[in-house]
């Protein structure tokens, strides 16, 4: 029992971003040299990502591992698991959590819990947006955006047809807020700094649209500096697809709701995102209450305006995962950075007065205003009342973010990093992207080509859902094809072309096998080595000897 006692008492903060990492810190600092409580940090990766700023790591103005913190760096004083959070045990009160190189299951016992796990990002409403558009959420989505847009420029340079030109030139981003915003100014900067490399793309070639489901885009900010953003990117040639929302993407296109199709081969989609599973698992079972918006309740903790969950002491939810009751009066608070930074102050200071039975205080903040880059020198700017915009809007907005930016190793490589960028060009680099190198799933709509006649294939398909038709140069169309059945198969016939063309009837979900995928699976299970060889043989009779070899063991 004395043993019991002389435990200290345990705060686990779940989340490693915004909302997290300024808890911890907070509740660190505030903790000083006492020994009575005990902080431990949960997260699913080691380091803390400034999301302000990873457009410019897409444009190229900042590398990557520059506006990344290691968060033992950043909360040296609190424990820090990297792990992923499983599901709660409220009644042992226990986070269930994965961890080390064999995701082993383990217990952490807390007794106060902060949730801040912000939201996740999700396109399941628009289909093939998951498989063909790149999101901007994490420093990964940052990465392959840049390598991606820099191979775009390489493939166009050489490409002939002009139709598949204007597709590789052609850069979509969906969502007006701010980081789709930022996304697309920040993508025209460094397309049009790069073009002086390429000799063979002309600056008219090149195609920027922005697709926003409302009539303006920065709805966060006035309706003078949405307007004036706008006016400067349509300067730039961006064009405007208001009032518009995605349906769904190809590795083809866009479709938007009204029936346009945007042929393109980037699509950015900063729209969609989902509430944490973690966060949904504790609404659905844990009793917690949900926040509501307007008078409709939406998938975040219902909190009060001490940041303590309702009706659930010993809990409390900080940043995206809160629907935290606006000091305003009005609403709730934004989802923004700026928003967690503070909510994650007046948190920590509840939690130590909880735990030391003193009062605690209502979260407080006005805002000190907003920043949106639109990239090459110029930005618009919200500040104390202010309204700015061009280069000053832009000068204000790098001295903010640096200042903001954790670490001071940190900010000086991004202060060298614009130092260097204002006086050289941008880094042409393409690095390897490959997203998936190995069975994935595209989607098309009707209409679009998935194999043309006469390419050479190296990869053949499943149906998962929709229909095909495959027709053939003299003989029209010569068979539909239905949910699971098996297109494509004559990629396994050493580099043969394919000698028909398949094109989606209606909205279809395929499953796309490598030629070493489907060998990989032939070698290891012999009824599929079976299955493949017997549809080799009937579809392609003529093909004789190859068959035999084509899903030999050791060939690419
Ligand atoms: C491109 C972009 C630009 C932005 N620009 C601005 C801006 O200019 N100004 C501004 O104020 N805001 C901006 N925002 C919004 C701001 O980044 C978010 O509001 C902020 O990140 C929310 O912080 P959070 O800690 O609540 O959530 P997050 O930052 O999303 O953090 C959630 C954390 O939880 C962890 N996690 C999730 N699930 C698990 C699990 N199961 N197990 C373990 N760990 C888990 C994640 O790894 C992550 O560390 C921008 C956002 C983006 C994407």
């Amino acid at each position: 029992m004395a043993e019991r006692e002389e435990r200290p008492t345990r705060v686990v903060v779940i989340g490693g971003g915004f909302a997290g990492v300024n808890t911890a810190k907070q509740l660190i600092a505030r903790l000083g040299r006492r020994r009575d409580v005990s902080v431990e940090l949960l997260s699913e990766e080691n380091y803390f990502v400034f999301q302000p700023l990873l457009p410019e790591v897409a444009a190229g103005g900042i590398a990557a591992t520059h506006v990344v913190n290691p968060i033992r760096e950043l909360v040296p004083g609190a424990r820090f698991r990297c792990c992923r959070v499983v599901s709660i045990d409220h009644a042992a009160k226990d986070v269930l959590v994965s961890q080390g190189a064999g995701l082993e299951l383990v217990r952490v016992p807390y007794d106060q819990l902060v949730f801040c796990l912000g939201k996740i990002t999700s396109f399941a409403a628009m289909p093939g947006v998951a498989e063909h558009g790149l999101a901007m959420k994490d420093l990964s989505d940052a990465f392959r955006l840049r390598n991606h847009v820099v191979r775009c420029l390489e493939l166009a340079d050489i490409e002939r047809d002009p139709a598949a030109k204007a597709a590789l030139l052609t850069f979509v981003v969906a969502g007006g807020g701010f980081s789709g915003v930022e996304t697309i100014g920040e993508l025209s900067e460094l397309v049009s700094r790069s073009l002086a490399y390429f000799p063979h793309i002309a600056r008219d070639e090149v195609r920027f649209a922005l697709v926003h489901a409302g009539p303006r885009i920065l709805p966060e900010m006035s309706e003078a500096l949405g307007a004036a953003a706008r006016a400067v990117l349509e300067r730039r040639g961006v064009q405007m697809l208001l009032d518009a929302r995605v349906r769904a993407a190809s590795p083809n296109a866009v479709y938007l709701a009204d029936g346009r199709v945007l042929e393109t081969r980037t699509f950015v989609c900063t729209v969609g995102t989902a509430p944490n599973p973690i966060v949904e698992q504790a609404l659905a079972q844990g009793g917690f209450r949900r926040a509501e918006l307007n008078g409709r309740p939406i998938p975040a903790f219902a909190v009060t305006a001490e940041l303590a969950c309702l009706d659930r002491p010993g809990y409390w939810a900080v940043g995206d995962c809160a629907g935290v009751p606006s000091p305003s009066g009005k609403g709730l608070c934004p989802p923004t950075a700026q928003f967690a930074m503070r909510e994650a102050k007046t948190c920590a200071r509840n939690v130590l007065a909880t735990i030391d039975r003193q009062p605690l205080q209502p979260f407080a903040f006005r805002p000190l205003g907003s920043l949106a880059s639109l990239g090459q020198r110029s930005a618009v700017a919200e500040l104390f009342g202010l309204h700015l915009t061009g280069f000053i809007a832009w000068f204000l907005w790098r001295t903010v973010y640096l200042l903001k930016l954790p670490g001071f190793v940190r900010r000086l490589r991004v202060a060298l990093d614009w130092t260097l960028d204002l006086f050289f060009p941008r880094d042409i680099t393409q690095l390897s992207v490959l997203r998936h190198e190995h069975l994935h799933i595209h989607h098309y709509e009707p209409g679009e080509a998935i194999v043309r006649q006469g390419q050479v294939g190296r990869e053949m398909y499943v149906i998962l859902q929709g229909e095909v038709e495959i027709s053939a140069a003299g003989a029209g169309a010569v068979a539909r094809l239905g949910a699971r059945e098996v297109f494509g198969e004559r990629a396994l016939l050493e580099d043969t072309p394919r000698n028909a063309t398949v094109r989606a009837v209606r909205a279809s979900d395929v499953l796309v096998m490598s030629r070493s995928d489907v060998r990989a699976m032939a070698k290891s299970l012999p009824v599929l080595e079976d299955y493949f060889s017997d549809l080799l043989r009937s579809r392609h009779p003529q093909a004789g000897a190859p068959i035999e070899t084509s899903l030999a063991v050791g060939q690419p």
